[in-house]
């Protein structure tokens, strides 16, 4: 069968890596996809718009391709899930109205109380009277989110009520905000496929959110990640399905929104148990790297199982070892990646428990050049979390550009675990 995946980062290099070992899979089409697709076995990148639905829609009838899987949230927000199941061709990614989850925070938050789904309080507003006098009631610390999508820029964690005044005007000038209560705990990325009220949980995973060592500095796309995680064993990872992925399958379509896909929630575990921070549609551009390393269940029949809305297995074949994702960002990243540097060492002989993905890279002439904030993920199968690290630093040793940044310290919460 053909494939076709959207999307060209980290994340759509390891999906189509993973699908083109499917002995059901002849070839696939990655829209745009990336040099790092481009080199694989069977892929083939297309140079079109993954969020122009008519560009994708003649696309996938002009290859006859049996399954469309959807990367990114961009091209399930504005409908392109829609239209490809308008036209007849299976597609793993929700519609729109599914995508919202995402799109709008507001829209999840409320969607968490209609179902009983434990998260932050909070209060949702447009004006910024209502929104001045719920900061004025509210203890400190205290979250601001911008309603939409903002690419991991629409959060402020204040800690003083200026910053949170001037995050509330800041965020209300692009439209609604959430102001909502401040969770302690540590981060979990719980990502389970849901197809019409069934819910398959994959591996936990760990994703590190902040650009330096140490969880300091800015908010990114995320620097790196591992599965699995000591932070969700098994009981709690049964809390999760219990008290939020179920009842969210459930709340869905009791919504009346069938929803065929990847539903990621990000959690804050602590003293007030689990929590849900938010809902993505899709899985996490970091997270996916270890999580395909390490599944060794079909992709390719998994999805089109869900695509269909069929009976999904009651469970998934994992690889035992840990797998570990290190990000190599460009200069400048995440405010101003700078483009077009060189790479040096890409092509420096790895064990087969080593993977490079592609990300933010491009080709000049014959060389491999930087195109984009987060560049390269290498990842790394390891006996155990420290070797899985130990293996994927390694790898990053060969790699420069002028600029690389990337963490030292991935996999340090579950270190200090074990
Ligand atoms: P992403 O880039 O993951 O899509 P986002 O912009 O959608 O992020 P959130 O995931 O809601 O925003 O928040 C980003 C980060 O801010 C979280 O990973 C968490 O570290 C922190 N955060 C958000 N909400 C809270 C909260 N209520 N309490 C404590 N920290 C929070």
């Amino acid at each position: 069968a053909k494939v076709m995946i959207l999307g060209g980062g980290g994340r759509e290099h390891a999906i189509a890596w993973k699908l083109a070992q499917s002995a059901e899979v002849a070839e696939v089409y990655c829209v745009p996809g990336n040099p790092g697709t481009a080199a694989e076995a069977k892929v083939h990148n297309l140079a079109l718009t993954p969020t122009n639905a008519d560009q994708v829609v003649a696309a996938a009838h002009a290859l006859g391709v049996a399954l469309v899987v959807v990367g990114p949230e961009a091209p399930l927000v504005a409908g392109v899930g829609d239209a490809l199941r308008r036209a007849g061709i299976p597609v793993f990614g929700p519609n729109a109205a599914g995508a919202m989850l995402e799109g709008s925070k507001a829209h999840a938050k409320d969607f968490m109380k209609r179902h009983g789904i434990p998260t932050a309080r909070y209060g949702h507003f447009t004006e910024r009277g209502p929104a001045l006098d719920y900061l004025r009631a509210h203890p400190l610390p205290v979250v601001i989110k911008a309603d939409g999508l903002a690419a991991g820029k629409g959060v402020v964690v204040a800690v003083e009520h200026a910053e949170a005044e001037a995050a509330v005007h800041r965020f209300l000038q692009w439209g609604p905000i959430v102001i909502e209560e401040f969770l302690e705990g540590e981060e979990a990325s719980f990502i389970a496929i849901v197809a019409d009220g069934q819910v398959l949980p994959l591996a936990g995973s760990q994703d590190h959110k902040r650009l330096l060592d140490g969880d300091q500095g800015p908010n990114t796309g995320g620097m790196g990640a591992y599965s699995p995680t000591p932070n969700l064993d098994t009981a709690t990872s049964e809390r999760v399905l219990r008290e939020v992925m179920r009842p969210a399958a459930q709340g869905l379509m009791a919504d009346r929104t069938p929803y065929r896909g990847f539903l990621y929630a990000g959690l804050m575990i602590g003293p007030a148990g689990v929590k849900v921070l938010e809902f993505n549609c899709r899985l996490g551009d970091p997270e996916t790297q270890p999580l395909m390393m390490r599944l060794r269940s079909d992709l390719y029949t998994l999805l089109l199982t869900a695509a269909r809305g069929d009976p999904l297995p009651k469970t998934l074949g994992w690889d035992s070892r840990t797998a570990l994702c290190v990000v190599l960002a460009a200069a400048g990243y995440p405010e101003h990646p700078r483009a077009d540097d060189p790479i040096l060492g890409l092509s420096a002989a790895h064990e087969d428990a080593v993977k490079i993905f592609h990300a933010g890279t491009a080709t000049r002439d014959d060389t491999i050049i930087t195109a984009g904030g987060r560049v390269l993920g290498v990842t790394a199968l390891g006996d155990s979390l420290a070797m899985a690290r130990q293996r994927a630093y390694a790898a990053v040793a060969d790699i420069h550009w002028p600029g690389l940044q990337h963490r030292r310290d991935i996999g340090h919460r579950g270190l200090h675990r074990t």
